[in-house]
């Protein structure tokens, strides 16, 4: 069968190859991971080879800016802003900047059954949605043929999510010529985790503790550190509102390294080059370098690669304080700079034991 890509290590997933397709002989479809790749329709494709020459994977460090960034330390000026935010509340300063302009701001979701995608916010409501990390791969389908018709309309649009996503809307829009009034913000990325392991793992919380109302990852109910980053799973189910913790998907994925996309080992933007116009990402070890600056709400480490991103963040101001840094600190602190993620030698028999017994029995015996 005709293929995009040469082998699942080297598909993103970002979907930019069915935009791209002119003739949509390319549907994305989830395989038994979860994860959607391109499955190209044989019967209607007519070879012009327009989704390998736009593919990220293939085309390499081709999106990326060729200026090497700018490091800061940034952090929301409102307290209410940090503790509803992942890290230092980045995101809301630099999107409020483009909604003030009357533009819209595209980021991942919860949708009614708690899966991720990718929505578009036009005022602070909307984006308010957005805020927080959301250790899912989101589904951006939808948001290519949005971005371009706002993009069409005159609108000023930031585009936020991982640097493969990023360079998938890059791709489609340069293809568009419509990349003037694009933002782009990439994250750091540590890698991405499966959304069939996520549903399961819902369906496991349900089944335990009926109805859920709400969910967070990042929660700051412990002070912002790295280590307490892996234990700030916190959810709320109809029956008592109280907010409960189990961190067994954060587990699977940060410490036991089993859950995620198979690309993400071979990931090529985990450098300091970047696709995005700003990357935003936590200041791990900020109290290191500089104790004034520790917040136990959470502090942003931002590197800034392009004039509109000197621009977006210049206009931020009133709403963050931030800082020039030294590089060295966030290659220090950040493996997602220097290397891809190395995946547990239990990825495969997790995934066995999976396909055999389901995530329940893995939960269980994790207990
Ligand atoms: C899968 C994943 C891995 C990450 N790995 C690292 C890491 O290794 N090191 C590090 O320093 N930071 C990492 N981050 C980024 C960090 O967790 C914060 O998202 C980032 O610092 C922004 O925080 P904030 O306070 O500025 O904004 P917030 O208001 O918290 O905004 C969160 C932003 O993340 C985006 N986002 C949330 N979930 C997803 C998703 N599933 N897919 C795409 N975009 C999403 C939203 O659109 C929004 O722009 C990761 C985030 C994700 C989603």
């Amino acid at each position: 069968m005709k293929q995009v890509f040469e082998s699942k290590e080297y598909c993103y997933g970002c979907g930019a190859c069915a935009k791209i397709c002119p003739v949509q002989a390319i549907k994305m479809k989830a395989d038994e991971e979860g994860f959607l790749y391109p499955q190209i329709d044989e019967k209607h494709c007519i070879d012009c080879g327009k989704c390998s020459e736009s593919c990220p994977f293939v085309v390499r460090n081709h999106y990326k800016n060729t200026k090497q960034p700018t490091y800061y330390a940034a952090k929301h000026r409102s307290e209410d802003v940090l503790v509803h935010s992942a890290s230092g509340g980045a995101f809301t300063a630099l999107s409020d900047v483009v909604l003030a302009e009357e533009g819209v701001v595209y980021g991942a979701d919860f949708d009614q059954d708690f899966s991720v995608c990718h929505r578009r916010a036009q005022n602070a409501a909307e984006r308010n949605r957005l805020r927080t990390s959301k250790y899912v791969q989101s589904d951006i389908t939808d948001s290519y043929r949005q971005i371009e018709h706002d993009l069409l309309q005159g609108k000023s649009v930031l585009f936020s999510g991982t640097p493969c996503q990023n360079a998938g809307i890059k791709a489609y829009i340069l293809s568009k010529n419509l990349e003037k009034n694009l933002y782009l913000c990439d994250l750091f990325c540590h890698s991405i985790p499966s959304p069939r392991i996520w549903q399961d793992f819902l369906q496991f919380l349900i089944q335990k503790h009926g109805a859920i109302t709400a969910i967070n990852f990042r929660s700051k109910n412990l002070p912002w550190s790295r280590p307490n980053c892996r234990k700030a799973f916190y959810f709320q189910t109809v029956a008592d509102q109280k907010e409960r913790v189990d961190n067994r998907f954060l587990r699977l994925f940060l410490e036991e390294g089993v859950i995620a996309r198979p690309c993400c080992e071979h990931c090529q933007f985990t450098d300091t080059k970047r696709v995005g116009d700003i990357t935003i990402g936590d200041y791990w070890g900020i109290e290191k370098y500089d104790v004034n600056w520790y917040d136990p709400l959470g502090v942003s480490l931002l590197l800034v690669s392009s004039e509109k991103g000197e621009r977006l963040l210049e206009k931020s101001a009133e709403q963050m304080f931030y800082e020039q840094r030294a590089k060295q600190e966030a290659l220090a602190e950040q493996p997602r700079l220097r290397e891809p993620i190395k995946f547990s030698p239990k990825r495969e028999k997790f995934w066995q034991d999976y396909q055999q017994c389901g995530l329940e029995q893995i939960l269980n015996e994790m207990k």
